[in-house]
């Protein structure tokens, strides 16, 4: 991929049709920079592909027409398929193309090793929230992948979300901060929503305000660009509400529970990997 800049003219294939390949697909198209045509995604089954066809986007069953279509392969098969998968497209695979592996625990040296020589392997570890254009995607670049393979990749991503670049190591992490992370997220506001049904409000209200306090605190927090903090401070007037509720969470240990979290989590990433 030599004319970074040029996202229209990319062909971009998806080699798996599930969660995380239609969340891609959504976030990529809904710039309008790319068009639907020129995506295309395959899965052996034809369940998994309607939800693609009415994006506009061209479905197959074949693997090895996704690779002959596209210069950018994104594989977005389970992480046991790899091999698999990599054998049966391997043949078609030139080195014009850049393959994106967002498979868990699957190593770039892996990637490299069941590819041909010379192919261009990235590795990308997105999240869920892809979906709605609100994704944390880190990536790293394989041993023949450059700085113009990583331009691309970061622009073509950018519309689902935050993308950034980084050495193989942080994949794990990322994967404990923000792959998993979410559920941690959810965790926390299943709590605060319950928290208010026991001081008496209805469920359902209590889980639409705790959902937008999360938003509007991680929205604030992101464009703000402050120290999370700074910000916690702003909201605690001396003797105030919240510092009473903040002295209940650090009883908690809510502080420790979270980082042992992410520690776990990441530590689960490197075991599998
Ligand atoms: P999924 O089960 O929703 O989708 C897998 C897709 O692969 C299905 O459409 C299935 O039909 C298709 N498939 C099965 N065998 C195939 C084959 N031989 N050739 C082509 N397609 C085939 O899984 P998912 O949640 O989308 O995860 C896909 C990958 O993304 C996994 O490797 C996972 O590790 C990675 N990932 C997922 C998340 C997440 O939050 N879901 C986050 C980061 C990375």
């Amino acid at each position: 991929v030599s004319h970074s800049g040029q996202k229209p003219d990319l062909n971009i294939g998806f080699i798996g049709a599930g969660n995380m390949a239609f969340g891609i697909t959504k976030g990529i198209l809904c710039s309008g920079e790319v068009q639907p045509r020129k995506v295309m995604v395959s899965a052996p089954s034809s369940n998994n592909l309607g939800r693609f066809q009415e994006l506009g986007v061209a479905v197959t069953h074949s693997n090895t027409e996704v690779v002959t279509a596209s210069r950018l392969v994104f594989l977005a098969v389970k992480p046991h398929l790899i091999p698999r998968v990599l054998a049966e497209i391997a043949p078609s695979v030139t080195r014009e193309h850049v393959i994106i592996s967002v498979a868990a625990g699957v190593t770039i040296a892996t990637l490299e090793e069941l590819l041909p020589p010379e192919s261009v392997v990235l590795r990308l570890m997105p999240n869920l929230p892809c979906m709605v254009q609100e994704g944390a995607l880190l990536f790293s670049l394989g041993s023949r992948a450059g700085p113009q393979e990583g331009a691309v990749l970061k622009a073509l991503l950018a519309p689902c979300g935050l993308v950034e670049e980084g050495p193989e190591v942080w994949i794990d992490t990322h994967t404990g901060l923000s792959g998993s992370g979410v559920a941690f997220v959810y965790l926390f506001a299943e709590a605060l929503a319950e928290g208010a049904v026991k001081m008496g409000m209805p469920t359902a209200v209590a889980q639409r305000i705790a959902a937008q306090t999360i938003l509007g605190a991680g929205r604030l927090l992101r464009d703000s660009g402050r120290h999370p903090a700074q910000l916690r401070s702003d909201v605690c007037t001396p003797g105030g509400t919240t510092i009473y509720g903040l002295h209940a969470l650090e009883l908690g240990g809510l502080r420790a529970a979270a980082m042992g979290a992410v520690e776990a989590a990441t530590e689960r990433a490197r075991e599998m990997g």
